[in-house]
């Protein structure tokens, strides 16, 4: 590709709604375009790598048996309506009406519409297992779309599902997927762990998440220092803490505390360590209000609490709810005389002459004891784990804590789908069984906003060889030359006839502006074509991730880029 001919508007200052750093690389190097909040134009340089991703997933996924398809975007309402997600999706599903008021959505995800065709074309044991997979644009109404293609509203997906005669043939097909998803990331360069998670309104038994570890993440992953548990912290699980004292109980005592109202201030303000406090927080679970108690110093996982309560929604309590079922303000709730369900962390349970609010105005409880004074209905894990925790595996390890960028999901979804949409099949003895399923998501644009994250400098992106748009780039310095123009051309094309991806650039510019493109784009492998080395038979190479430069004879190092390439790419 020459880049006079191209399409690369590269900007040089960074934009100013652009948060993250792969955000602003990605619209600086020319890669993207927003359109409306969360949708965004691929531009050339952008859906190279895009395709690049694309294609070692499809690599990989044809690999370990699965086979590609395309489903449509628009999807009829019936058939949602049919596994109940309808209802349960809430508002990150668009709905829309065609001309005769026929309801539809935009597919965010497309389980429902696979089952339907499984179960119409796969009768018997004979025709499973199959895993079917496709390559598509979903759409999902983020309530805060940000990021750039890392959460976006339209977005590229993989998304797989397999189909087995039972739950031990599904366990085979999901390994399949886990190892498949390691060789993807691995081979887009990436630096990954697979973590247990929540399965979320996908449903299913159990799933892992393919993290990319970056500090501007937005999930938390919890992982030992000692065993390989890993897990996010959605769901990482925590250890009973031991009791570290047993203190007599003291008299309950009632303690003014002024418009003192959080953790942190009611704390410095009466001179008691968070961890006596007992965090009291009102929800609402399908409407009914509940308390849930977690230790001062520890956050409620709300996602947790909802497996215990097993409610469809969980949320905050307003300000009004909270007055009428504690007698208060927001700021001085306890459990201490309460009528409602109280679900607590057995974190509570150690916990001697605490301190909590005293359901009044300005007031708080001191010397608060567990059965003196008040009672807990259930106790359950219902707090996110924290750094230090004791690995809930092992018996010496303790949690750690990162960030990361989920790029990939794999779920086990038992019959969730094919029991809702009654997907069967024949087996041996002619007898009808439920099918057995799991799906399995990787994004795409995600996945190349991650590896920026990875890999960047003050400079630009450095792309890894395998996803890079080009593998290298020419920088040909005074193009007018001759000398300079007919060496470029003939690297070009000695390059490009050996499969190397090069763009030439041949623009009539200063060296350094081309130089300072070629760095923000990222291209791994530079070759720099200038008249004075040229007059020697040498061109200059230089390493866009190490910053290495060698002079070499132009014959060398065209074997050197080839040599580097079809390293990388093996
Ligand atoms: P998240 O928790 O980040 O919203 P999710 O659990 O909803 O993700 P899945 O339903 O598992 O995501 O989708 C499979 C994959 O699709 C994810 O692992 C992620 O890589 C990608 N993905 C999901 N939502 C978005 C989005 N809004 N923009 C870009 N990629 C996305
Ligand atoms: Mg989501």
């Amino acid at each position: 590709m020459r880049y006079s001919q191209y399409f690369i508007p590269t900007v040089k200052e960074t934009p100013a709604d652009a948060e993250v750093v792969s955000h602003q690389l990605m619209l600086r190097a020319g890669m993207i375009r927003k359109l409306a909040a969360g949708i965004y134009n691929y531009l050339p340089l952008g859906l190279r790598s895009i395709r690049k991703v694309e294609n070692i997933v499809r690599e990989e996924m044809n690999r370990a048996g699965a086979i590609e398809l395309l489903m449509p975007g628009v999807i009829p309402a019936e058939l949602w309506q049919e596994s109940g997600r309808w209802d349960q999706y809430g508002r990150e599903l668009l709905r829309i009406r065609d001309r005769k008021d026929a309801e539809f959505c935009l597919g965010p995800t497309h389980e429902e519409v696979i089952t339907d065709l499984v179960r119409r074309e796969i009768k018997s044991y004979r025709q499973l297992p199959v895993n079917l997979y496709q390559i598509q644009s979903k759409f999902r109404d983020e309530i805060r779309p940000r990021f750039g293609l890392m959460r976006g509203r339209e977005f590229i997906m993989k998304d797989a599902y397999s189909f087995d005669v039972d739950g031990d043939a599904a366990d085979l097909s999901y390994e399949k997927m886990y190892q498949a998803y390691r060789r993807i990331f691995e081979r887009c360069g990436l630096k990954f762990r697979a973590v247990e998670a929540d399965t979320g309104s996908i449903g299913g038994s159990s799933s892992h998440e393919f993290m990319v570890l970056a500090d501007s993440g937005e999930d938390a992953i919890a992982s030992c220092n000692a065993c390989d548990y890993a897990a996010n912290v959605e769901k990482a699980e925590t250890r009973p803490i031991e009791a570290a004292e047993h203190a007599d109980p003291r008299p309950l005592e009632r303690v003014p505390t002024p418009d003192k109202r959080t953790i942190g201030e009611v704390s410095e303000f009466l001179g008691v360590h968070e961890a006596s406090m007992i965090k009291t927080l009102v929800l609402l679970a399908d409407n009914e209000p509940v308390v849930a108690l977690v230790r001062g110093d520890h956050e409620l996982n709300e996602i947790k609490l909802k497996h215990v309560l097993d409610c469809d929604e969980l949320e905050m309590a307003n300000d009004e709810v909270v007055a009428k079922v504690t007698g208060a303000p927001v700021g001085f709730a306890g459990p201490v005389g309460l009528k409602v369900k109280i679900v607590a962390d057995p974190a509570i349970k150690v916990i001697r002459n605490g301190v909590t609010g005293a359901n009044e105005k300005d007031l708080h409880l001191k010397n608060v004891n567990l059965g003196r004074d008040f009672q807990v209905t259930t106790f359950a894990d219902i707090r996110n784990a924290v750094h230090g925790d004791a690995c809930p595996r092992c018996e010496t390890g303790v949690l750690e804590m990162w960030r990361g960028i989920e790029v990939g999901h794999v779920f086990k979804l038992g019959t969730k789908y094919s029991k809702a949409l009654k997907a069967s099949y024949l087996d041996a003895d002619g007898k009808e069984q439920i099918v057995f399923m799991g799906c399995y998501g990787i994004g795409i644009g995600r996945t190349v906003a991650a590896c920026i994250e990875q890999n960047h400098d003050e400079n630009g992106i450095i792309f890894p060889i395998p996803i890079a748009p080009f593998h290298c780039i020419i920088s040909a310095l005074n193009i007018k030359e001759e000398p300079v123009r007919e060496a470029s051309e003939r690297i070009y094309k000695e390059l490009s006839d050996a499969g190397v991806e090069v763009l030439l650039d041949d623009r009539d510019e200063r060296p350094g502006f081309k130089f300072k493109d070629a760095d923000l784009i990222g291209i791994p492998l530079r070759i720099v074509a200038g008249s004075k080395n040229l007059a020697q038979g040498n061109v200059e190479l230089k390493d866009r991730k190490t910053g290495e430069v060698e002079l070499l004879p132009v014959a060398d190092a065209v074997a050197k880029v080839k040599a580097l390439v079809a390293e990388a790419l093996h």
